[in-house]
């Protein structure tokens, strides 16, 4: 089965065979075009052959505009695993949550799929050089693609982009351009330097093979949720409730949600997820411009935000196109946090997860908090998060000082020295916490947290009976007490706890699933040092709570 596109131009409606050189519509003159396939061809039969195919994007071939590569010429790009976020989804209160880990492709970001279709198209109609603008991630995912493909690129980089992006840019080979400016101006340059030279340059959201390369996330989402949600009837393949990404310029979100279209289109998938679109509040044209129903942005003139990755000020038709789409497909949102909630959020992700993401995939997770605790996603929606590498650049003004354990200069006489050394380790001041619950999901949770910040010991308690045990043995110098349990509640917990004297007066944080009523309210009070909602606070926020307790 080789299904080969058409091109249609979305002004004048022109269709024509796809030439990868050809960037603008023939008859008008358009450079907003867009591919179509012949949906209905594609069904059961399809997705028994996908079977047989290595999991990486090319295993999609049948709805991309160009024919995959020789193996001498790819990178491993797409297949990237959809990963469950347990400990997230229980900290949000969101049992389906799962992160889309472009991390793990051949350059660690999703640009990777961009430049593997641009770059297989290119060679294969002939083209050696050609010319990108990037806010860093392009550049980088272009770089390893034209150096194995033998392509010479041109990278037209912002000063903004941080020194080890340039670096790894230029390492691959590439002809590195820094410009010191904006990144609009940067691309405008690019633009003119291609004309003058007649090089293919990467248009973005206007690129035919950039946005159809996006589609694939789409792709892979559908049909990695089929394999890790219990089935059930209905169309083969399962489509989350929402897709979250960082969104600077507008291919991503675009050519997802193109994916999704289609596969909604060929049967395969129920329903189309709605879009959540998250921009860095110091270069938010697109959430400006949603929130007040504009359909065009107005530029941000001179984006303040240091992730740099996100600062495409003009969007242009992008927004307008996607907008449209939204509304019309399964809806969603565009909305802005500031640098500084990212970076709680890549914090918060790495201690809990393991997902140590850069800057700009944070925006997406932070803007998952922000919509989750505004109560747009649900605990029974299906949420899918794109993330991204590269974290090296910031790492160091994320955690700050004292991040290590210093044992200092070691004496020659080794094992005294040695010891004396972890003695002193041993003997830091450590604080007995208790975690009362009877959920191990909490329980783990919680645990992590207090670990990933070093000065507590834990111990857990599953039922009140345990934990008045428990707390006198230790002895505990905080619990954190869960309200709804087996047998003895919570109420009950606290009441004894402070019945016996060796437990009085033991520092306790209540931290519950269900708004209480006023009654309950009125017996928890001046009993506790705290009440915090299930599913409704951050690492940041417990730990600020605890050390307060503590204090
Ligand atoms: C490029 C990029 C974005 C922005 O994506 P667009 O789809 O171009 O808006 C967000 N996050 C990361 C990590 C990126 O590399
Ligand atoms: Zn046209």
């Amino acid at each position: 089965m080789d299904i080969t596109p058409i091109i249609e131009c979305l002004d004048c409606g022109a269709s024509a065979p796809f030439h990868p050189s050809q960037p603008t519509c023939a008859s008008c003159g358009s450079d907003w075009r867009e591919a179509r396939y012949p949906l209905e061809t594609l069904g059961p039969d399809w997705i028994r052959r996908l079977r047989e195919r290595p999991m990486d994007l090319w295993r999609y071939q049948e709805l991309l505009p160009a024919q995959p590569p020789p193996l001498s010429q790819r990178l491993g790009e797409g297949g990237t695993p959809l990963l469950l976020a347990h400990n997230l989804g229980v900290m949000l209160g969101l049992p389906r949550l799962y992160v889309k880990d472009e991390r793990q492709g051949p350059t660690s970001s999703f640009k990777d799929r961009q430049a593997a279709v641009t770059v297989a198209a290119l060679k294969q109609s002939g083209l050696k050089e050609i010319v990108v603008a990037s806010t860093g991630n392009v550049a980088i995912a272009y770089s390893a693609c034209c150096a194995r493909a033998g392509i010479k690129l041109w990278a037209f980089l912002t000063s903004l982009v941080p020194g080890a992006k340039m670096h790894e840019v230029a390492l691959y080979g590439t002809q590195v351009v820094k410009v010191t400016s904006t990144y609009d101006q940067a691309k405008r340059l690019a633009v003119e330097f291609a004309a003058r030279r007649d090089l293919y340059i990467d248009r973005g959201t206007r690129s035919v093979l950039a946005v159809e390369a996006m589609k694939t996330i789409a792709f892979e989402i559908a049909e990695q949720l089929t394999g890790q949600l219990p089935p059930r009837e209905g169309p083969p393949w399962r489509a989350p409730d929402w897709y979250f990404q960082a969104v600077s310029g507008g291919i991503g979100p675009l050519g997802v949600l193109k994916g999704f279209q289609e596969l909604h289109a060929a049967g395969l998938i129920d329903r189309v997820p709605a879009i959540a679109c998250i921009q860095a509040e110091g270069c938010a044209p697109m959430a400006q411009a949603w929130k007040s129903g504009a359909s065009a942005a107005t530029p941000v003139e001179s984006p303040s935000t240091h992730i740099s990755t996100l600062s495409t000020g003009d969007p242009g038709r992008a927004y307008t196109l996607l907008r449209e789409r939204m509304l019309t497909a399964g809806g969603g949102i565009m909305e802005s946090v500031s640098d500084e909630e990212a970076m709680r959020a890549m914090h918060t992700a790495a201690k809990v997860e393991g997902l140590s993401m850069e800057p700009a995939a944070a925006v997406a997770f932070a803007g998952l908090i922000k919509l989750t605790r505004a109560g747009l996603v649900r605990p029974e929606h299906i949420v899918v998060v794109n993330c991204s590498g590269h974290t090296m650049p910031i790492e160091k003004t994320l955690l700050g000082d004292g991040w290590a354990h210093e044992l200092g200069q070691l004496p020659d006489q080794p094992e005294e020295g040695l010891l004396a050394a972890l003695v002193r380790l041993d003997q830091r001041r450590v604080h007995r916490v208790l975690i009362v619950d009877d959920h191990a999901d909490t329980r783990r949770l919680i645990r992590r947290i207090l670990q990933a910040q070093g000065d507590f010991e834990v111990f857990e308690a599953e039922s009140g009976a345990e934990a008045l045990r428990e707390a006198k043995r230790i002895p505990a110098d905080l619990v954190i007490l869960d309200l709804m349990m087996p047998e003895m509640d919570g109420f009950a917990v606290l009441e004894r706890l402070r019945a016996q004297p060796e437990t009085a007066r033991i520092p306790i944080i209540v931290v519950t699933a269900k708004m209480l009523t006023p009654t309950e309210k009125a017996r928890l009070e001046g009993q506790i040092a705290q009440l915090m909602l299930k599913g409704d606070f951050l690492d940041d926020d417990l730990l600020e709570e605890i050390n307060r307790a503590l204090r």
